[in-house]
């Protein structure tokens, strides 16, 4: 027996794309050890996942910056930078565009800017900060933190 496990993003206009996130295959004879996930493929799939859920949503904030606000002509792009981002479902290494300011808005001194980093200004999400205080402070309370997420979560350390 195939498992597939897919995910569609809708977008506002209702159009869809459909990501491919697992497959598992399973004997079709029922065994203990062989039934449902095991931690490693949840792991797995929860960090696919993620990855492909923050993909759409970064390339959705992108493209909502692509093009001047004052006279909607679209923004060249003038490089990329990589933004680390730790998240309860995996660390991520997100391709961040820097992107020219339009000339009519000369009058700023700021000739480029990246969307992502005004949005992703800290590299840990909230979650994952209240997840490792609240494991650290319970498993060791004299202020030691190792990564405890580890052995649940997806790749929570580089
Ligand atoms: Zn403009």
């Amino acid at each position: 027996m195939r498992f597939r496990i897919k995910l569609i993003t809708v977008d506002e206009d209702g159009s869809e794309r459909m990501h491919s996130v697992a497959e598992l295959d399973r004997d079709s004879t029922l065994r203990l050890e062989t039934t449902g996930l095991t931690l490693a493929e949840g792991k797995q799939i929860l960090k696919h996942l993620q990855e492909v859920v923050v993909e759409e949503q970064v390339e959705g904030c992108v493209a909502q910056h692509r093009h001047c606000a004052i006279c909607s002509k679209p923004l060249s792009t003038k490089g990329h930078h990589q933004i680390k981002l730790q998240t309860v479902f995996g660390n991520l290494q997100i391709r961040s565009p820097r992107l020219r300011c339009c000339p009519c808005s000369e009058g700023d001194r700021t000739k480029s800017f990246s969307p992502l980093a005004q949005v992703l200004t800290e590299r840990s999400t909230p979650e994952r900060l209240y997840l490792e205080t609240l494991f650290a402070s319970l498993l060791f309370p004299t202020g030691r933190r190792p990564n405890c997420l580890r052995s649940c979560c997806p790749r929570t350390s580089n």
